[in-house]
C-alpha cells in the first residue's frame, strides 16, 4: 500500500483528491496545486496510515521511511533547498487534516527544520538575521508546546520578561540579538522541563511531529469532539508536510484568511483579514489587530490601517482571481488561508466555509441564479434544521446578555417579557398589552390559554417532548424547557436561579434556539420570509414527493400552516378545543355525568361549539384534507380543581358537589397514559364520538353550502389496538354521516382511519386496514409504547442514554429507525397488502425532524405532518430526501 501522496510543482499523486484518503486539507492542497494555483510543494501521509498506526500499536511499516524520504526529496527538488542543509535549509510545516475539520487535533508546527546550524544558513540566504532567529524561536516554542507538550506558559513568560527588561511593548521591537538570547533561554527551558536537549536532528524533529499528529487522533479532546459530532474513530487523520513560505519577511510579506463571500450575511463580497509581516496563527491569535482585506470593508468599519487592496494592489488582484477560480472549481463559498512572501502569493488552504443559516440560504439561491450550481444542489445545500432559526425572531447578536442559566432549546425563537407564574395572569397581562414570559415548573393542558397569551415559555422540568415543548412548538412560541437551574416558588411568586431572585413582573429573556435564559430585555430581530426563502421553497417543492401537512387545531394555526405551505392538516387534536373557558364547564358536566342521559345533555351544549370550531378550520383549509382525531386524552385531565370550579359544574349539571367529587375520585387512574383514553372512550361512551362526528359533518356541509371548495374530512380514531375497536368506531361515524347527509340533503366525501400508535396495531395492520381507510403513525405514542419509555418522564435519564451511546439520538426527537421504524415499515407493508394505495402519514413530533422525514421517504409514506412553524423545514427535508 502506498501511504505518501505528493503535490505541487506539477506532481499530482492524489489525482482527483480523495478526501477520505488525504483528509480535507490534503485533498484540497492537492486539488489547488493540480489546477495550477501557487501552492508550496509538499506531501500527505494518508488517513490509512493513521488507522494502521493504531492497529500496529504505534509503529510504522518499514516502507514508510523511504516514502517520506521520497516526499522530502520532491520538496527539495522543487525548492532547490535541502532538509537539514546548514547552508540553505529547507523548512517545512507539519499539519494535521482529518476528513472533517476537527478541533482537538494537533496544532500545526511551522518552521520545522531549524536548528543551531540551519538558523545561520537561513539568516545568510534570506539576508535577514532577525527573521531567521524570530523563526527559530517560534519553532522551538511551537514544537515544545504541540509536540513535546511542555508547559507553554513558561515560554510566554520568558518572552514577556525579555520585553520588560528591554522596555519593549511589541514583539516587533525585539532585535536579532534579542531573539538569539531568547532562543538560548528557550533551549534551557526545554532541557529543564523535558530533561533532554531540544532535538537538533531535523529528521527526529519531523518524525516527532508526524507521530504527534497521529497521536492526537486519540486525544481526549478529539474523542469527545468525535462523539458529539458522530465522526467515526476509524476515519483517522492525515498528516501534511509542506514547504514553508514566509509571511514574516518584512513589509512586502503578509499572511491572511479570507472567505469568498460574507459568511454571516451571504453577501457576494470578499471578506477577510490579513497582517503584514506576520506568520501563521498571528492573524487569529489576536496579538496584533488584523487589517481588512478590502477597501470597502475598511471604509465601512471606518478603520485606518490600509486594506490589502490598497497596500498590495497587485497581489490582491491576483488573490481575487484565485477566489474566483476556487469558487468555480469547488462550486461553493471557500474559506481560504494564504501567505504573501516578498510580494509572491501562496495558497495554504481552502475548504467550503462555515456559514450562518441566513448566509447559507442567500448563497445557495445566489449561486443557483449565477449558474454555479443547479436548483437541486441549492436545495441540498441548506440545512433544514438551520432554517428553523430563520423562521423565528432571534436575539440581536451584538446586544449584551446577562445569562442566568441554560435549559433545553425546546422551541426556537427568542422572546422577552414580564415574568408571570400562572396562565390566568399571563392572559390578563397580555390583554393589557404586556409581553409576558410564562414561567412554570411544568405545563399541563390547562395552561394552554396562558401559553397562547405569552411571548415565551420557560419550564423548570420536562424534556424536548414535554407538554410545554410540544405545545410551544405547535404554537410557534419560543420555549426553554427543563431549566434545572431554576427553582420556582409559586406561592411567593419568586424565581430563584444561581443565588439570584426574580419576582413576578421582572423582565426575562429566553432563547428557545439555544436554551439560554437571561435577565432583562435583550433586543430581538424579526425574520424575513420573502425573497430567497420563498425561492428556495419553490425549488424544494419541485423535487419533493412526500406531501407536507400541519398539526393544527385553531383557525389561526391553520392560517399560519397554509402560509408556510401546508397541504392539509395531518392532526387536529379535538381536546384542545375543550379547554376553552366558555365550554370547559360543559365538558366537565359531560365527564362527571354518571349516565348516558346526563352526558348527552352536556354534549348537546358542546355540539354547536365543536361545529363552529370545525367550520372555521374547514374554511381556512378549503379543498384540502383535514385529519381530525376524535377525543384522545384520559378524561381526568379535564377535571375541575378547587371548590369554585366544582360548584360551577354542580350548578350546570344540577347535582350536588359531593356527588361530583365522588365521581371525580372514581375517575382516578394509576397510569392514565395507558388507561381510559383514546378509542376506549368511544367504546364506553359512544355518544362522545357521535357528537364529534356530527359536529364534523354538519360543519363540512355548512362550508360546502357556502359554495367554496368542500373540505375533505379524514376522521381518525386514536389508540386503536384491534380491528374490532375500529369497526365499532367506524360504524358510529358512518351512521352519523348517513343521518346528517339525510337531514341536510347533501353530502361530502370523507374517510375513516386510525392512528397506529400501539405495537399491536402495527402488527395487526393487515386486519385493521380491512376497516381503516388510512393510517397515521402517531410516533410520539408509538415510540413510548414500543420502547416502554414514558415521554413525560424520559427527561431524567434519556440524556445519559444518548451520552452512553444506547441511543444515537433522543428517540422522541428522531425516529428510532431500527426499532420503531421497523414497526412502521411492517405496518405500512401489511396495510398496503390489504388495501393497496392506503393513505399513510405520520403525525408525531418526528414529522418535523429531517432524519425522520428521510425515513418516511424511504418507507414510501404519503405525507408527514408537522407543527405549522416546522412545515417549511419538512418541505425542504422532504425535498432533500427525494434527491
Ligand atoms: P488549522 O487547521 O488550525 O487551520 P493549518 O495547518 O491550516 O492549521 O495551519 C495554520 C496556519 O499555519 C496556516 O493558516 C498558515 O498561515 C500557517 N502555515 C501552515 N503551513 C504553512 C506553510 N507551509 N508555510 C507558511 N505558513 C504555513
Ligand atoms: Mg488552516
Ligand atoms: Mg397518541
Amino acid at each position: 500500500t502506498r501511504y505518501v501522496y505528493r503535490f505541487g510543482g506539477g506532481v499530482d499523486d492524489g489525482g482527483q483528491g480523495d478526501r477520505n484518503l488525504l483528509g480535507g486539507k490534503g485533498a484540497n492542497l492537492d486539488g489547488m496545486a493540480a489546477i495550477g494555483l501557487p501552492v508550496p510543494p509538499g506531501f500527505t501521509i494518508t488517513t490509512d496510515m493513521c488507522t494502521r498506526y493504531y492497529v500496529d500499536g504505534g509503529k510504522y511499516p518499514e516502507s514508510l521511511n523511504a516514502e517520506v524520504a521520497n516526499g522530502i526529496a520532491h520538496i527539495e527538488g522543487i525548492t532547490g533547498k535541502r532538509f537539514g542543509d546548514a547552508a540553505d535549509p529547507l523548512l517545512v510545516s507539519v499539519r494535521s487534516g482529518a476528513r472533517a475539520s476537527m478541533p482537538g487535533m494537533m496544532d500545526t508546527v511551522l518552521n520545522l527544520g531549524l536548528n543551531d546550524e540551519t538558523v545561520i544558513g537561513l539568516a545568510n540566504t534570506s539576508g535577514d538575521e532577525r527573521f531567521a532567529w524570530d523563526s527559530y524561536r517560534r519553532f522551538i516554542q511551537m514544537y515544545s508546546d504541540v509536540v513535546l507538550e511542555l508547559d507553554h506558559g513558561a515560554f510566554e513568560e520568558a518572552l514577556e520578561i525579555a520585553k520588560e527588561d528591554n522596555g519593549y511593548t511589541l514583539d516587533t521591537e525585539l532585535t536579532a540579538d534579542d531573539w538569539k538570547t531568547l532562543v538560548a533561554e528557550y533551549k534551557a527551558l526545554v532541557q529543564k522541563l523535558w530533561n533532554k536537549p531540544f532535538p537538533q536532528d531535523v529528521h527526529d524533529q519531523l518524525w516527532g511531529a508526524i507521530s504527534a499528529v497521529f497521536g492526537s487522533w486519540q486525544s481526549e479532546r478529539a474523542k469527545v469532539y468525535r462523539r458529539l459530532n458522530n465522526i467515526p474513530g476509524e476515519w483517522g487523520t492525515a498528516v501534511n508536510v509542506q514547504a514553508m513560505v514566509f509571511g514574516n519577511m518584512g513589509e512586502t510579506s503578509a499572511t491572511g484568511v479570507a472567505f469568498t463571500r460574507d459568511p454571516s450575511t451571504g453577501e457576494n463580497a470578499y471578506y477577510g483579514e490579513y497582517l503584514i509581516n506576520a506568520q501563521g496563527e498571528d492573524v487569529v491569535a489576536g496579538i496584533r489587530t488584523p487589517q481588512y482585506l478590502t477597501l470597502a470593508a475598511r471604509e465601512r468599519a471606518g478603520a485606518k490601517p490600509l486594506s490589502m487592496e490598497e497596500a498590495m494592489p497587485e497581489t490582491y488582484a491576483e488573490l481575487a482571481k484565485v477566489f474566483e477560480i476556487l469558487e468555480t472549481h469547488y462550486r461553493d463559498m471557500q474559506d481560504i488561508e494564504f501567505t504573501v512572501q516578498q510580494g509572491k502569493l501562496w495558497m495554504l488552504q481552502t475548504r467550503s466555509g462555515k456559514r450562518t443559516a441566513k448566509a447559507a440560504l442567500k448563497m445557495a439561491v445566489d449561486m443557483a441564479h449565477e449558474g454555479l450550481i443547479t436548483e437541486e444542489e441549492a436545495v441540498a445545500r441548506v440545512d433544514p434544521a438551520a432554517l428553523d432559526q430563520l423562521l423565528h425572531p432571534t436575539l440581536d447578536p451584538s446586544a449584551p446578555r446577562d445569562v442566568l442559566t441554560k435549559g433545553l432549546p425546546a422551541s426556537p425563537g427568542a422572546a422577552s417579557g414580564l415574568i408571570v407564574f400562572d396562565a390566568d395572569t399571563a392572559e390578563r397581562r397580555a390583554e393589557l398589552g404586556d409581553a409576558v414570559i410564562l414561567v412554570r415548573v411544568e405545563t399541563s393542558p390547562e395552561d394552554i390559554h396562558g401559553m397562547h397569551a405569552a411571548k415565551g415559555i420557560l419550564t423548570a422540568r420536562g424534556g424536548m417532548t414535554s407538554h410545554a415543548a410540544v405545545v410551544a412548538r405547535g404554537m410557534g412560541r419560543p420555549c426553554v424547557s427543563g431549566a434545572g437551574g431554576i427553582s420556582i416558588d409559586g406561592k411567593t411568586k419568586i424565581l430563584r436561579v444561581g443565588g439570584r431572585e426574580l419576582k413576578e413582573g421582572d423582565i426575562l429573556t429566553i432563547d428557545g434556539s439555544t436554551g439560554e435564559v437571561m435577565a432583562g430585555e435583550v433586543p430581538t430581530v424579526q425574520p424575513e420570509l420573502a425573497g430567497d426563502f420563498g425561492t428556495l421553497m419553490v425549488w424544494a417543492d419541485k423535487v419533493r414527493r412526500l406531501k407536507v401537512r400541519a398539526n393544527a387545531e385553531t383557525p389561526q394555526d391553520c392560517k399560519v400552516a397554509r402560509e408556510f405551505g401546508a397541504e392539509g392538516v395531518g392532526l387536529c387534536r379535538t381536546e384542545h378545543m375543550f379547554f376553552d373557558a366558555a365550554r370547559i364547564t360543559a365538558v366537565r358536566e359531560m365527564i362527571l355525568a354518571d349516565s348516558e342521559k346526563g352526558r348527552r345533555v352536556a354534549l348537546d351544549k358542546l355540539l354547536p361549539e365543536q361545529r363552529d370550531d370545525f367550520a372555521q378550520i374547514f374554511m381556512v383549509m378549503a379543498g384540502l384534507p383535514v385529519t381530525i382525531r376524535l377525543l384522545d386524552p384520559p378524561l381526568h385531565e379535564f377535571l375541575p380543581h378547587g371548590e369554585a370550579e366544582f360548584e360551577e359544574v354542580a350548578k350546570g349539571a344540577g347535582v350536588s358537589v359531593d356527588t361530583l367529587k365522588r365521581r371525580a375520585a372514581e375517575l382516578h387512574e394509576f397510569n392514565p397514559m395507558l388507561g381510559h383514553r383514546g378509542c376506549r372512550l368511544g367504546v364506553t361512551y359512544p355518544e362522545i364520538y357521535e357528537m364529534q362526528a356530527r359536529a364534523i359533518f354538519e360543519a363540512a356541509l355548512i362550508v360546502k353550502a357556502r359554495g367554496g371548495e368542500a373540505p375533505i374530512p379524514e376522521i381518525m380514531i386514536p389508540l386503536v389496538a384491534t380491528r374490532k375497536e375500529l369497526e365499532l368506531m367506524k360504524a358510529i361515524v358512518d351512521r352519523v354521516a348517513a343521518e346528517v347527509f339525510e337531514e341536510q340533503g347533501n353530502s361530502v366525501d370523507y374517510l375513516v382511519g386510525t392512528m397506529i400508535e400501539l405495537p399491536r396495531a402495527a402488527l395487526k395492520a393487515g386486519e385493521i386496514a380491512e376497516v381503516g381507510e388510512f393510517f397515521s403513525f402517531g410516533t410520539n405514542d408509538l415510540t413510548q409504547t414500543t420502547i416502554g419509555i414514558s415521554r413525560d418522564d424520559a427527561g431524567r435519564f434519556l440524556t445519559q442514554y444518548v451520552d452512553k451511546g444506547i441511543f444515537a439520538r433522543d428517540p422522541f426527537v428522531s425516529i428510532d429507525v431500527e426499532g420503531v421504524g421497523e414497526l412502521i415499515e411492517l405496518a405500512a407493508e401489511r396495510g398496503r397488502k390489504t388495501r393497496p394505495g392506503i393513505k399513510l402519514g405520520i403525525c408525531g413530533e418526528h414529522g418535523g425532524d429531517p432524519a425522520s422525514i428521510a425515513f418516511c421517504e424511504q418507507t414510501g409514506l404519503d405525507y408527514v405532518s408537522a407543527s405549522p412553524y416546522r412545515v417549511p423545514i419538512a418541505r425542504l427535508a422532504a425535498a432533500q430526501a427525494a434527491l
